[in-house]
């Protein structure tokens, strides 16, 4: 994706007022990350462990969410859970149930929509080997990455339209 702005993120967020979107804690050194293997922008606030934030966009307008991490919700699972967007497997702890906000009346009468996510929002370094899963990995399949990166995008899509609906 193109490298993104301070301004660009934060008038991103669909789902959250505009003083948490003025308050939300961003990456440290935008101007760095590695925006050629980023499909979409997700980070925990440093600051703040049960908040993250996921923002994508790219070739329509970007659309950014603010999410609550739900510590915990791995134990449900043996032993490996999968990312819901990119479909890594990792050992416990490295999967997080992420809730966001629905926008408007749903979002007022405290309706979320929850996804099983990478813990560290890093799915797309996940999907071209740039970050490893510990002890689990992406599962062998016969798609190429740009199958995988197309998948994941519609998974993301489909997220965003569920928080958006
Ligand atoms: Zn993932």
């Amino acid at each position: 994706m193109r490298p993104l702005t301070e301004h660009d993120i934060r008038t991103s967020f669909i789902n959250c007022s505009k003083g948490e979107a003025k308050r939300a804690e961003l990456p440290r050194d935008l101007a760095d990350l590695p925006w050629d293997d980023l499909d979409f922008l997700g980070w925990r606030d440093p600051g703040a462990p049960e908040r993250a934030y996921l923002v994508a966009g790219g070739d329509g307008p970007l659309v950014g969410v603010a999410l609550r991490v739900t510590s915990g919700a791995a134990r449900a699972f043996t032993s490996r859970s999968m990312c819901s967007l990119c479909l890594t497997t990792h050992t416990s702890g490295g999967v997080a149930l992420m809730t966001a906000r629905r926008t408007g009346e749903p979002g007022r009468q405290g309706n979320t929509v929850g996804q099983y996510m990478c813990a560290d929002l890093a799915c797309p370094l996940y999907l071209r080997g740039k970050r490893q899963a510990a002890g689990a990995g992406v599962v062998e399949e016969s798609l190429t990455l740009e199958e995988k990166l197309a998948r994941t995008h519609a998974n993301v899509r489909a997220f965003l339209d569920k928080v958006a609906a």
